[in-house]
């Protein structure tokens, strides 16, 4: 039975998270933050997805807001920090996308540089709205990282490749527990993940776009394929 992953609601492309999850052969379902508690979603899915929005409200991490962060949706910044954590102690497998890494990095005590442009200097453009799938930069991939073996089939020989951009914001401080496994050229932080067991993977792009052409497939496809194993794991 194919697993059932609950996708945080998003007011932009959310039917590309939910063709790029099925595709990959899992069970998209998105949830009502209106109706659902953070602890009843992580008790009915094998895998959370985060999806992408506006800026995390950088009170959550302990910071002055600059005038260049968009307007901030503090409800469901409390409800996606609080899905993070209760998934990460019921071990449920994460998948964050943009702002969902943005919020895992943060609810895992992280912080955010708030605005690249501004606050950052030298970095590349990253914030190219349109077409959807246009590449903006590279990612160079570590080295032994679950998404280098994600992507491997990908990779020729460089563990690189590129990505599309769609953020001003980039994580700043890494979370406890948390390795960096994907950089652009100038730096700024694309990957992040778990470094113990499981699947806990945050990605800066926007993978989602692309489940017409296939080029991060396997990344859908680990995570579904964790989703799978960790609910038999658990006996579900
Ligand atoms: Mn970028």
């Amino acid at each position: 039975m194919a697993p059932i992953i609950g996708i945080a609601p998003c007011r932009t492309q959310l039917a590309d998270y939910i063709e790029s999850i099925r595709r990959a052969g899992g069970d998209p379902r998105v949830f009502d933050p209106a109706g659902d508690t953070p602890a009843g979603v992580v008790g009915t899915i094998g895998g959370l997805l985060l999806t992408g929005g506006p800026d995390v409200d950088p009170a959550l991490y302990g910071q002055e807001r600059l005038s260049v962060v968009s307007a901030v949706d503090r409800q469901r910044d409390e409800y996606e920090k609080a899905l993070v954590l209760a998934a990460a102690a019921a071990r449920v497998p994460v998948l964050a996308i943009c702002r969902g890494l943005q919020i895992l990095n943060v609810a895992h005590g992280g912080d955010l540089v708030q605005d690249i442009p501004t606050q950052l200097s030298g970095t590349l453009p990253h914030s190219l709205a349109t077409p959807l799938c246009a590449m903006a930069h590279e990612v160079w991939i570590t080295k032994g990282s679950l998404l280098a073996s994600l992507m491997q089939e990908k990779l020729a020989e460089a563990d690189a490749c590129t990505v599309n951009s769609r953020h001003h914001q980039a994580i700043k401080r890494v979370a406890k527990g948390f390795e960096v496994t994907a950089t652009a050229p100038d730096g700024v932080i694309e990957a992040i993940e778990f470094g113990g067991s499981g699947f806990c993977l945050g990605v800066q792009w926007h993978p989602e776009n692309f489940w017409r052409t296939g080029e991060f497939r396997p990344i859908f496809e680990g995570f579904v394929e964790a989703c799978a194993s960790s609910r038999r794991g658990a006996g579900l």
